[in-house]
């Protein structure tokens, strides 16, 4: 698997993720030339200081102008608004991706098929520039949300390697269904910690001081992420709050059947109540299927945008990881080969026959 080399790569927002991004970008070696921009002088000082880049700029503009590579990490809130003013700066055949924990705003605002949403699954409870961490990105996902129909494989191809030079897992996933799975598993237990929070201090209320006198791991556990970082913690809530006022009514009434069960005073019902989230909880978190040597297959595809959006939304929903691409066009540009690899035997089959499946002639090398 080769490694992919960008001539300037612009990082526009250089927080946590920006700069995490930045380390990784500088140890790896995968641009000639890294440009930073942000928006406080402060924390641009404070980017130069730390070395993350090679020029520093406060204009979005500004970086944005001949990138290969651009990597937004802003708020979600902000990410529209920066997409707006980079977009007469971009050359031709540049990326621009973000790292926004919420992916239909973007996708919604316009269909420009050199945006590919990004989101990947790290972070920490800290925010800011002096928080880099070089390994944040090991072995996580990271998911795409290329536009079936208008992104252009050659960028997918070139997002996805980057994101697998930096040890990141990429998946294909629609914004929508993105949105929806996050507000489940992100955003709602956000959400709980902080109502337990809320719950435990106005169980004090009163008193002074207002420290627990003991707590189990399990307060501990269940409200580490309570009050996480404000900033982008807020936009993160408004941008996702159709699907994840859904999750919250969905619940609400989960909470009442099992308040009921303790007003019926039914221990059965209990019981198997706290069994069944114990199954579902080892069947969510268990150990994968992403393990085993790794197969290689080959696909013949018509060279038009969005094919290779259609097979890696097609293999992520499945469940599917591809752990590396390559595409080869032909001669006359009219068609290309693009070779995936997917690790573990029962993955390999699985994707050579949803591929098939979408009418691409698929062969394992
Ligand atoms: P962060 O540490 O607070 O950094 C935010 C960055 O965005 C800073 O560079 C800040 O610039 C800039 N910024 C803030 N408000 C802005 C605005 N209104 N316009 C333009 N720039 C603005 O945040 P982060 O944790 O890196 O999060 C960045 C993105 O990553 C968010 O979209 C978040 O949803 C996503 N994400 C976060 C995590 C996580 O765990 N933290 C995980 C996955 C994805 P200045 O410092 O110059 O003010």
């Amino acid at each position: 698997m080769t490694a992919v080399q960008f001539d300037k790569i612009a990082l526009i927002g250089i927080g946590l993720i920006g700069s995490s991004i930045a380390h990784d970008i500088k140890r790896l070696g995968l641009a000639n030339d890294v440009v930073i921009a942000t928006r406080s002088a402060q924390t641009l000082r404070r980017a130069e200081e730390l070395k993350l880049g090679d020029r520093y700029t406060i204009s979005a503009a500004e970086a944005a102008k001949d990138a290969d590579l651009v990597i937004v990490s802003v708020p979600v809130g902000a990410s529209e608004s920066i997409a707006r003013q980079i977009a007469p700066y971009l050359k031709p055949g540049a990326i621009v991706t973000d790292v926004g924990s919420t992916k239909r705003v973007v996708a919604e605002a316009g269909s420009d098929a050199r945006f590919i949403g990004g989101h990947p699954l790290a972070g920490a409870e800290t925010a800011g520039v002096e928080h880099a961490r070089e390994d944040l990105f090991e072995a996580a996902t990271w998911y795409l949300t290329p536009a079936q129909g208008s992104t252009a494989g050659v960028l997918y191809e070139r997002l996805h390697r980057l994101l697998t030079s930096m040890g990141a897992r990429p998946a294909a996933i629609d914004a929508d269904t993105h949105d929806r799975l996050l507000a489940c598993v992100s955003q709602l237990p956000h959400v709980l910690a902080n109502l337990l929070a809320a719950q435990a201090a106005g169980a004090l209320s009163g008193q002074e001081p207002r420290r627990l006198p003991a707590v189990g791991p399990s307060f501990r556990d269940a409200t580490r992420v309570a009050g996480a970082n404000s900033g982008i913690w807020t936009d993160i809530y408004m941008s996702n709050r159709d699907a994840l006022a859904a999750a919250i009514d969905e619940f609400a009434q989960r909470l009442v059947q099992m308040r009921s069960l303790l007003a019926a005073a039914d221990a059965v019902g209990v019981r198997a109540w706290n069994e069944s989230a114990r199954v579902d909880r080892e069947a969510l978190l268990g150990p994968g299927v992403t393990g085993g040597p790794v197969h290689e297959l080959r696909v013949s595809v018509p060279n038009r945008p969005g094919v290779i959006a259609e097979i890696a939304l097609a293999l992520g929903g499945a469940g599917v990881n591809i752990a590396d691409m390559a595409l080869s066009p032909s001669e006359d540009n009219s068609q290309g080969v693009v070779a995936l690899w997917v690790s573990g035997e029962e993955q390999g089959a699985r994707a050579q026959e949803l591929i098939a499946g979408l009418g691409f002639p698929v062969a394992r090398a």
